[in-house]
């Protein structure tokens, strides 16, 4: 009973607040298992999310849970109650938490196909609304580590973001556990795909680096042109391949879509590079989130740009590096007819913008276009050889921490010696960046 009224007052709360609600406590570690089950079009999973409040008394907490099919929550063997609110989940704590109390949620749930889940007989891949197949905080301010098992039909061919840590059959199934550590990631960036697919591989030693091993599943042999990305990307930033594999999956119902250390790409992508060999936009913005999201991500959602107009721009500039500027003029003239297009819709906002707060609300063109227009034009008012060197300082500067706006200015910066040009450079991030 005292936890039902608990709850009720909570749930009045959160109906007074039109914003989501803050959420007093920071997810460390998820450790998801979960059964794919393609007959049924279906996975089940268990989730243990090991959480520390972060205020006194903590009573209960939201979860981000899509479409989840929630069976139980338990805490140290004892159920916690619980209730759905539209996508989110809310659990009343058995007892309160507070801060330096290491916590655990036990969450069995199931999925079927939903927002950017697919699970049928030609395979199943999950990206970037990872609440519609684990229960997650899927603010991008709680960043965590995750360790992900993935029991697949024996037949199929899977990758998930992170490392490979194992691989056994177990019941008749292919079981692979796959670990995300090192620095914590948002959740938007754990994905898996698994499906019978044809399996293509190569190993690379970049200059001056440790090889990487190049995994391409389904889909067409990209790996010369995977390899040139990669290679450019490390020599444009200054900074190697930070992995030691890079898979590519080719799913089916997908868009592009980066993780850590993989990318899906959508199968009919498959089809136009089959046709088109020279189009390799995709492909290469994709890959330079493994720098640009991944290896230097976001604070918050409020300077998205940083990831997408950066890896927009970096694959223009790969096209410039593989079929000469008219390509770059092409690629580059496409985002500014796209960014003019939101404008004359009345789209337009600056590029460091503070109203995102969920995945849903950070989607739209206009971080990937206008950022790609902003970042050509600074490179025309700073010269090639000091936008490179600037870029290089950034990504060495800022490798492995959450950047904002302001992190990118001040990379950008410097070297300027004629206050005239100082000016200039400051002037475009006022109006392109901040709306100033
Ligand atoms: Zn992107």
């Amino acid at each position: 009973m005292r936890r039902a009224a608990q709850f009720l007052c909570f749930a009045l709360a959160l109906a007074a607040f039109a914003d989501p609600l803050p959420r007093l406590y920071r997810v460390e570690h998820y450790d998801v298992r979960i059964a794919l089950d393609p007959a049924a079009g279906r996975l089940t999973g268990d989730a243990v999310i090991r959480f520390e409040s972060v205020t006194e008394n903590l009573v209960s907490l939201e979860l981000d849970a899509g479409e989840l099919t929630v069976q139980s929550v338990e805490e140290a063997g004892k159920p916690d109650y619980f209730e759905r609110q539209g996508e989110r989940l809310i659990v009343v704590l058995n007892a309160p938490a507070n801060p330096g109390e290491p916590r655990a949620l036990a969450i069995r749930y199931s999925a079927a196909g939903s927002k950017g889940v697919e699970i049928t007989a030609a395979g199943a891949s999950a990206g970037y609304f990872t609440s519609h197949w684990m229960p997650v905080n899927d603010r991008i301010e709680n960043p965590a580590a995750l360790a992900l098992t993935i029991a697949a039909p024996l037949a199929w061919k899977t990758a998930a973001s992170g490392e490979l840590v194992s691989e056994r059959v177990e019941a008749s199934h292919a079981v692979s556990e796959w670990s995300v550590d090192g620095p914590p990631r948002p959740p938007f960036l754990y994905a898996f795909a698994s499906g019978p697919f044809e399996e293509r591989k190569a190993i690379v030693k970049p200059t001056g680096a440790p090889p990487v091993t190049l995994r391409i599943l389904g889909g067409v042999d990209v790996l010369v042109q995977t390899k040139a990305a990669l290679e450019f990307f490390a020599a444009s930033t200054g900074r190697a391949y930070p992995r030691d594999c890079y898979t590519q999956v080719f799913a089916s119902g997908q868009t592009g879509q980066e993780a850590v250390g993989l990318t899906l790409l959508p199968e009919s992508y498959a089809k136009n590079l089959a046709a088109k060999p020279q189009d390799l936009w995709l492909l290469a913005h994709e890959l330079a989130h493994q720098w640009f999201g991944i290896g230097i991500p976001v604070r918050s959602w409020s300077d998205f740009w940083l990831s997408e107009g950066l890896a927009t721009y970096l694959a223009d500039t790969f096209l410039e590096r593989q079929y000469g500027p008219q390509r770059y003029q092409t690629e580059i003239a496409r985002s500014q007819s796209i960014y003019q297009d939101l404008k004359s819709k009345g789209k337009d906002r600056p590029l460091s913008f503070h109203d995102w707060t969920t995945p849903d609300q950070a989607g739209g063109s206009l971080p990937y276009h206008k950022g790609a227009a902003f970042l050509a034009l600074l490179r025309t008012a700073l010269g090639d050889t000091l936008f490179w060197n600037n870029l290089k300082a950034y990504t060495r500067d800022n490798w492995g921490n959450r950047v904002t706006s302001e992190d990118f200015q001040k990379s950008m910066e410097k070297g300027l010696l004629k206050k005239a040009k100082q000016r200039e450079v400051s002037k475009l991030f006022d109006v392109w960046v901040f709306g100033q």
